[in-house]
């Protein structure tokens, strides 16, 4: 029995890596199922779950602390119901699994312990194998165990047309060295000499465009007349000209509306390299003086668990800032609101939630 565990399981975990979706419910499932194998490795014996906590299965997915879960964090992000769905549809999306299942025939499925009711008593999760007997039967199966399983979650119905927002701590966030040379920890206040002296940066850096082009076309228009400059180097002039154009455009512009639209992606430079996503945020202090804070907001997308970053509204949405889904950006829309942290689906309007479940 010991064997089938390790060769179903080990034919899940290849085939997750082989169908990558970088989404929370496929980082869950990857960690039950390592869990699994890692479990099976070090006993000789028949097979024994290895149990794990929703705090648990959480935290592993968010690299954090265990300890810094709450119990509700982790009942409302990791919803049994949710998992088996998940699993379910992964099996059957992909021919190749659902191929390799049957020869095999087993599947894995999720399996958690029944709850006591009591709030104490934690809900623990872990993957077992059942054998595919025929299509229906493994249907009935399917129903009767989420019919069991419903009356712990009916209040948890799906929601898909909001989501919360969070901010990622200051201390978090990998800093740039343009950053780290202006802001005191992730923050600068536009009125000290720091912020001012970033200001007089970036009007001279302004500057310098316009002289740039200036300079060229000048050079260009009195090629003629200067007999001394050949054309390859008045070439070179014109060649700065498109560098003076992507400071201005995606350097300058985007700072210049930070405080208007109160939160901006950050622009090249601001960002860390290695960080793909970074936010800067005006707000006012009690003093009521305007400080910028480098930042990061993102939620989870209630349709598919990817991660939803903000991003241009252009060209599909009115808005200069939306959420969008990493997984899905065309289609997974959420408006932004920096005060109430919350966001409304924008996209496609029959996108309800039954669709979206298939149900
Ligand atoms: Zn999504």
């Amino acid at each position: 029995m010991k064997n089938k565990h390790l060769t179903v399981f080990n034919e899940l975990h290849d085939q997750l890596l082989n169908y990558p979706r970088d989404t929370l419910w496929d980082k869950y499932l990857q960690i039950i199922v390592n869990e699994q194998l890692r479990k099976i490795e070090y006993s000789d014996e028949g097979f024994e779950p290895e149990k794990m906590s929703r705090q648990q299965i959480y935290a592993k997915a968010k690299k954090i602390d265990e300890k810094r879960v709450d119990s509700q964090t982790a009942k409302n992000a990791v919803k049994t119901s949710k998992l088996e769905l998940t699993l379910a549809a992964f099996i059957d999306d992909q021919p190749d699994c659902k191929r390799a299942f049957i020869d095999l025939g087993y599947q894995p499925i999720i399996v958690t312990s029944a709850s006591g009711g009591g709030s104490k008593n934690k809900t623990l999760i872990w993957m077992d194998i059942e054998v595919i007997e025929s299509e229906d039967v493994a249907q009935e199966q399917i129903d009767e165990s989420s019919v069991v399983e419903s009356d712990e979650e009916l209040e948890d119905t799906e929601d898909v047309s909001s989501i919360i927002y969070e901010r990622k701590a200051t201390s978090d966030i990998k800093l740039s060295l343009l950053v780290r040379l202006f802001f005191k920890k992730g923050e600068l206040k536009m009125l000290s000499v720091s912020g001012i002296s970033l200001m007089l940066l970036l009007m001279l850096s302004a500057l310098l465009d316009i002289v740039i082009v200036i300079y060229s076309i000048l050079v260009l228009l009195l090629l003629s007349d200067l007999p001394s400059f050949k054309l390859w180097q008045a070439m070179v002039f014109v060649v700065f000209i498109p560098f003076a154009y992507l400071n201005w455009r995606y350097f300058l512009m985007p700072l210049q509306s930070l405080p208007r639209h109160r939160v901006i992606k950050a622009p090249m430079f601001f960002a860390n390299i290695n960080a793909d996503n970074t936010d800067i945020e005006m707000y006012r202090n009690k003093d009521k003086l305007n400080i910028a804070r480098i930042t990061e907001f993102t939620a989870v997308c209630p349709i598919c668990s990817g991660v939803i970053e903000l991003a241009n509204g252009k060209p599909d949405q009115k808005q200069p800032l939306v959420g969008r889904c990493k997984e899905a950006p065309h289609a997974h829309v959420y408006s932004f609101d920096r005060m109430t942290m919350k966001g409304y689906f924008l996209s496609i309007k029959d996108y309800s939630v039954n669709n979206v479940l298939g149900l």
